[in-house]
Order: structure tokens, then sequence, then C-alpha cells
């Protein structure tokens, strides 16, 4: 078993940690937020005084943070004080540039890095059944996925330094546009006097088939562990697939890729989280879809 450092108690990292801790880790945590440490606490971690005292004597640091600042902030803190050969993992969703920065920064200190951006949401941390999308070195890899197998299911190894990061803002990407699809194919079908069980009997076993129609329903009834089952509560917020959407875009800018209906969900789910519902389930986008016909 090995010292985890773990760095990052928000409603994904707090469960994560206090898998590895089941696992028979002894983990070592730290938050700005005292309500998360108390709790990861509560769960059996040693809490640290910052991240700096958290990752000594450790063998693997994982962080979890917001978003890319929080990363290279934290990594550039803690990096130069960590036992030279040491591996260092972040999973939190963040944009490629700082991906390859923050391996930069470990390869330089002569350490192992993994960017490892996780699918599965705050119910695939609490049941440890996360997909961890991984980039790094081979090497690096092999030393991450063990602790990974204790807080997800599947661990794919897309590539290089920053693979990750890319790898889940296209299959975000995919996501947040194939979803606003099948809102409008369901605004249509009501339009139409089409009963949400024909078009889903019909598309879940047509052509029209994918993700958001058949695990994750945007109408009541066909799927019922959906969140419209549920007044759409998340599930996945639609300010954090602004974020990822906004990720995608930068990235399709700073490369030259062109993604129109990237761009043009963005603006969607930009438009349905000014308007006070960012902490809607993504799939509620389906009511936003509905009001614009009525404008
Ligand atoms: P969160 O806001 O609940 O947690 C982030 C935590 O980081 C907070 O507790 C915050 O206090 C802490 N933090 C920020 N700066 C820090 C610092 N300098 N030192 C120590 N702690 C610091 O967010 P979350 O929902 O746990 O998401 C974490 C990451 O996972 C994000 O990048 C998010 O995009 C990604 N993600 C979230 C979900 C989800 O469903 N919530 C799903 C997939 C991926």
């Amino acid at each position: 078993m090995a010292n985890i450092a773990f760095i990052g108690l928000g409603n994904m990292g707090g469960p994560m940690a206090a898998n590895l801790v089941k696992a028979g880790h002894k983990v070592t945590a730290f938050d700005l937020v005292a309500a998360s440490r108390d709790q990861a606490k509560a769960d059996g971690a040693a809490i640290a005084e910052s991240s700096v005292a958290a990752v000594k004597g450790a063998d693997v640091v994982v962080t979890m943070l917001p978003a890319g600042k929080h990363v290279l902030s934290v990594w550039n803190e803690v990096v130069p004080v960590m036992t030279k050969g040491t591996l260092i993992i972040d999973c939190s969703t963040i944009d490629v540039e700082s991906a390859k920065q923050a391996h930069a920064l470990a390869g330089k200190h002569g350490m192992l890095s993994v960017d490892a951006p996780v699918s599965g949401g705050t119910g695939g941390a609490k049941g440890a059944t996360l997909t961890f999308m991984c980039g790094g070195e081979e090497k690096a890899f092999a030393a991450a996925k063990p602790a990974l197998e204790n807080m997800g299911k599947k661990i794919v190894h897309c590539g290089g330094a920053g693979a990750g990061q890319a790898a889940k803002i296209c299959n975000n990407m995919i996501l947040g546009i194939s979803m606003i699809g099948v809102g409008e194919a369901f605004a249509l079908a009501e339009k139409l006097g089409l009963s949400h069980q024909a078009l889903f009997d019909v598309a879940s076993t047509s052509s029209g088939q994918c993700w958001a129609l058949t695990s994750y329903c945007p109408v009541p009834g066909p799927v019922p562990t959906s969140p419209a089952n549920n007044g759409y509560k998340p599930g996945f917020a639609s300010n954090l697939m602004v974020k990822d959407l906004t990720l995608a875009q930068d990235a399709a800018n700073a490369t030259g890729a062109v993604t129109p209906l990237g761009k043009h969900a963005q603006e969607i789910y930009k438009a349905f989280d000014a308007a006070g519902h960012g902490g809607v389930d993504f799939s509620g986008i389906i009511q936003h879809v509905r009001g614009l016909a009525a404008k």
C-alpha cells in the first residue's frame, strides 16, 4: 500500500480520496475549505496543514482541482519539494496547454506525471466506477494504474502528455452536441403529436441511437434513471458542460480545428447558464430548446 497525498477534496476529490483510504492506502489530504478537510478526516484520511505538508513522504500525489490555474499553482508549490521520482497525477478537467505545462514542470524536477481526467460524475467518484483518460509516458501510466483502479473501473492510456485532457474534451463535445440534438428531436416530436415513448422506441433501435438518448433521455419516462425523472437535478450540471465546451473551443482555436457545432453548443449552454440554470442537469437543455420555439 502506498502513501498518497490528495489535494482538492471537493464533490469529486472527497469521495475519491475516501476510496483510496478504503483500499488500504495511507492518505494525507489537503483542501482550502475546512468543511472538506473535516469530511476527509471523518473518511479516514490524515489532514495536512498545506499542500506542501501533504506531499511530504508521499509515493503518489493526486490533485483534483477546479481549473488549469489552480493545478499549475498547486503543482508549482509541491513539485519542487517532492522526492525525485515521485508520481503526480492530476484528475481535474483542465485545458490541454496547462496540462502540458504541468507535465513539463514535473519532468524538469525528475517526477513521473499523468493527466487523468475522469468521466462518471459524483456517482462514479463515490462508487469507484470512474473512467480515467490518461496522458503521459508509459512508465508513469503503469505506476498510476493501481491507484486509479482503486477509484475507477476503466483506465485508458490515451497517449503522451495532455492526451487524457484531449480525450475528455473531445468526448464531452460529442455529448454536449448530441444532447441538444436529442432535445430538439423530442421538441419537434411534441409539436408533431408524436409521443415521447414512440420516438424513444424507434430512435433507440434506429440510426438516431446515442448515449444521450438511451442512457440519459432528456424527457421523463423512457429511461427511469435519467435526471429528467428527477426534476433535472444533476447529474452533470450545465455550468460544467459550459466549462468543458469552452475548453474544447479553446483547443479548437489554438489548433485551427473547425468545430462549428461545438461552438454553437457552447453558446446554447452559455445562454441556459446565463438565464440562471447553471445548476440544472445539462439534459435540461431541452427546456431551453422548447423556450426558443416560444420566442
Ligand atoms: P469542487 O469545486 O467541488 O472541488 C474542487 C476543490 O478544490 C474545492 O474543494 C476547493 O476548495 C479545492 N481547491 C481549490 N484550490 C485549491 C488549492 N489551491 N489548494 C487546495 N485545494 C484547492 O469541484 P469538483 O466537482 O470536485 O470537480 C473537480 C474537477 O473535476 C473539476 O476540474 C471538474 O471539472 C472535474 N469534474 C467534475 C465532475 C462533476 O460531476 N463534479 C465530473 C467530471 C469531472
